[in-house]
């Protein structure tokens, strides 16, 4: 059986006065220790946020995938660990499309974050012109095989299943289609990585809030939530918590 993970992604928010924050998600987290809960904080966070150390892990959003040299701007994954994070954030859809990254380099950044120690979550999911088109499932199904690193195992790689049209947007598929969806992950994940595909958690994001977090989560193949909006403060982030 997979143990349940949730994780906030913090995006571009979160200074040091949301430190407090971060310690109250922390004591929430130490409640529920039957959930891995983590917080994907902005990398200036990261080395102030040790508070959450224990009850949750700390992670990043992004990495490189050199571990240094001329990339102005960019972090290597052996900088977010020295700076205390143990996982990481790879492919999310917002630099899918922002930063124009490839499936080629999200695998890449996800090999070289578990190199250097860091545990990954890697994100996928479709437009909405995908959606409504028909076929999600083996658009995404592709684009996970595509992006998924050498060696993947389910110790150091986590799925995060999430529908570009339901983020922030607070629309979200419906539970037969989210399951329908992860089922078919999962089953892509088989093709390639076999039976450890049965331990890989597979998470859903997009729009999850404490009021859809039990029942998403309660989706066979729903191993937990990468959870944007409703992570910034413990009185949001705590009911997804609880309905893990
Ligand atoms: P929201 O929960 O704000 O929709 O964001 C989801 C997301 O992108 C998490 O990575």
């Amino acid at each position: 059986s997979r143990r349940k993970l949730v994780v906030g992604n913090w995006k571009m928010n979160g200074m040091r006065a949301h430190l407090d924050e971060v310690e109250a998600i922390g004591r929430i987290a130490a409640e529920h220790p039957a959930v891995e809960v983590g917080l994907c904080l902005p990398a200036t966070l990261i080395m102030a946020a040790d508070a959450l150390r224990g009850a949750a892990f700390i992670g990043g959003q992004d990495n490189h995938w050199n571990a240094s040299g001329a990339h102005t701007g960019c972090l290597s994954a052996e900088m977010l660990a020295e700076a205390g994070a143990q996982w990481v954030i790879v492919g999310h859809s917002e630099r899918r499309d922002a930063q124009g990254e490839s499936d080629a380099e999200v695998a890449a950044k996800a090999a070289a974050a578990h190199a250097a120690g860091l545990k990954v979550i890697l994100c996928v999911g479709e437009s909405l012109e995908v959606r409504d088109a028909g076929g999600a499932e083996a658009v995404v199904s592709a684009q996970l095989l595509a992006s998924l690193p050498e060696g993947a195992a389910a110790d150091w790689l986590a799925i995060a299943y999430e529908p570009i049209w339901a983020i922030g947007t607070g629309r979200i598929p419906t539970m037969e289609a989210v399951a329908s969806m992860h089922a078919a992950l999962r089953a892509a994940l088989a093709t390639r990585i076999g039976s450890e595909a049965e331990k890989m958690r597979i998470l859903y994001g997009g729009s999850m809030n404490g009021d859809n977090a039990a029942d998403l989560m309660a989706i066979a193949d729903v191993d937990g939530g990468l959870v944007g909006g409703a992570s910034l403060t413990a009185a949001k982030f705590g009911p997804v918590i609880a309905a893990a």
